[in-house]
């Protein structure tokens, strides 16, 4: 069932090697299918090379396997949690992309210091707390700080983003990165200049109605 969404995730998770944001079997992707409110996800522990449709499990809202023959990522509560309160996500992305991560090890958030990051995000990236992996504590940890954002950071471990669907929450972890990197440069440096809340609300406006085709 869900073939296709299935054949998209398994695109995705590749998409997150192509951009160096995994390695082995770190981090996930899942999708919920808006007409069944059934999610897919990564099984748990499965290797990015290799991984096929047959790696992918679906569940409903309550975490039930529908149908899949292996164990589900071990964040699935954490996904369902996501899903569960906020209705305009359809996608979730975990990674420990390096820059980003480094951030959350410091627990540190990302603040707007690039037009880049008021594009895309029109806040900073908030790190949440530590939470141990396992059950839905990672997911509320993200519910509750996530804001306006696309992307959260949660300390000691790594990234969880969101999305409208699965390719919009890659896209934002593909920018968490990329952004996180040049913060990092820039901080080698000195101390990076902070936005106006004017102009990071200007931008974001531009980018989000203006720019593009
Ligand atoms: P899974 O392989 O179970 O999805 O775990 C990866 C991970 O990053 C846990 O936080
Ligand atoms: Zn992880």
């Amino acid at each position: 069932m869900l073939e296709n969404l299935k054949e998209e995730l398994v695109k995705l998770h590749q998409k997150l090697v192509e951009n160096h944001l995994v390695v082995w079997t770190g981090g996930n992707v899942s999708a919920r299918d808006p007409e069944s409110g059934l999610i897919v996800i990564k099984a748990s522990g499965i290797p990015y090379e290799g991984m096929g449709p047959q790696h992918m499990v679906v569940m409903d809202k309550n975490g039930k396997v529908v149908e899949g023959k292996f164990k589900p990522s071990s964040d699935v509560y954490s996904h369902l949690y996501i899903y569960k309160n906020r209705e305009d996500v359809n996608g979730v992305v975990h990674t420990h992309s390096n820059y980003a991560t480094a951030f959350a090890a410091l627990g540190r958030s990302i603040p707007v210091v690039l037009t880049a990051m008021a594009d895309e995000f029109g806040c900073e990236i908030p790190c949440a707390g530590f939470v141990r992996i396992g059950d839905e504590a990672i997911g509320k940890e993200v519910v509750d700080h996530i804001g306006s954002s696309s992307a959260c950071l949660l300390q000691n471990h790594g990234v969880f983003t969101i999305g409208k669907n699965a390719e919009a929450a890659v896209k934002s972890a593909v920018m968490t990165e990329d952004i996180a990197k040049t913060v990092w440069l820039a901080m080698q440096m000195g101390k990076p200049l902070p936005i106006s809340d004017e102009d990071v609300e200007k931008l974001h406006y531009r980018y989000t109605h203006i720019y593009g085709q």
